[in-house]
């Protein structure tokens, strides 16, 4: 099964408008991915940049993918990372934790990523039932595997591809995969028959499965597939995700998953109290005020529809 979904404009911190491909109207998760946002590439105005000031997490592992950029993350456990291209910052939210990212100051004379500049994308896991009360932790993932193949280079973000595996801890089968061709390419891609697959363009034109696409258009892949055939012919760059389905149904509001619209409730005047979550220190951005969950009652059947 294939279903093109159009990608939706966003605005983000710092007035930054994005394309939220995840969830969509069709498909709330894609195996446990169940949020994805492309943002950039683009230049930012001088003095100005990524600005999303300390806001909460519950019940997801935030996944950060940068192309181009520099960004420094700072959470309530006291991490100051700042990431560059090539590299995944894996914040697991468990039962709560806080953070910002801001476009980093520009580098004092080390080779790292131009602040002035974004391109990444940011995603969201959905944590396990068995897994979502866990205690928060933060990751920077700088070396993950790079497997060249049929003319792409394979970047093996989450899971396994190619016979490599990421060291990104996660709690579900998943794969996240980043390719990228300097030139025309094609690649039969072995993948998972269980798992359902959704790939993003990022840059140039790619065929996927047989679909022409470019950036701002999600293809979904039903599950049932050994390989998935990839090609270009020009430059191009996409994200692969996929996972086994997953079949818990879960609450997505602000930046919160879970089960309930009560653990909503309950997220929310904690966040907005100032309790539970911590303290961000250093972010030059104002902290995120959670929006009133009065609504969720009554969106919650469609929010928790089952994704397949
Ligand atoms: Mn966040």
């Amino acid at each position: 099964m294939l279903e093109r979904i159009d990608a939706r404009a966003n605005t983000i911190g710092g007035g930054l408008t994005i394309r939220r491909a995840l969830p969509n109207t069709r498909r709330r998760t894609v195996g446990a991915w169940c949020f994805l946002d492309h943002a950039g590439p683009l230049q930012f105005p001088p003095g100005e940049g990524l600005r999303v000031g300390p806001h909460p997490h519950i019940g997801l592992q935030t996944f950060t993918w940068l192309i181009e950029g520099a960004v420094v993350h700072r959470d309530s456990l006291g991490n100051e990372q700042v990431i560059t291209p090539g590299q995944v910052n894996l914040m697991t939210a468990g039962n709560g934790i806080s953070h910002s990212e801001d476009s980093a100051a520009p580098p004092d004379g080390r080779p790292t990523g131009n602040p002035q500049r974004l391109h990444a994308v940011q995603l969201w896991i959905a944590l396990p039932d068995s897994q979502r009360h866990r205690a928060p932790s933060f990751r920077n993932y700088a070396q993950l595997p790079l497997i060249e193949s049929g003319g792409f280079s394979v970047r093996v973000l989450a899971g396994s591809a190619l016979g490599h595996t990421s060291p990104a801890e996660i709690f579900s089968p998943l794969v996240g995969l980043d390719l990228t061709a300097p030139a025309p390419g094609h690649l039969t891609l072995p993948v998972t028959a269980s798992y359902e697959h959704a790939a993003l363009v990022l840059a140039g034109e790619a065929d996927v499965a047989g679909e022409k696409l470019a950036p701002g258009t999600l293809l979904y892949i039903g599950t049932g597939r050994d390989s998935i055939d990839i090609s270009c012919r020009a430059a191009a760059r996409l994200i692969l995700i996929g996972g086994t389905p997953f079949r818990e149904d879960i609450l997505l509001w602000w930046n919160f998953v879970a089960r309930t619209p009560e653990e909503m409730e309950q997220a929310t005047r904690d966040w907005n109290a100032g309790q539970r979550f911590g303290s961000v220190h250093g972010s030059p951005s104002p902290p995120l005020v959670a929006p009133d969950p009065a609504g969720l009652h009554l969106r919650a059947p469609q929010a928790q529809r089952p994704s397949a």
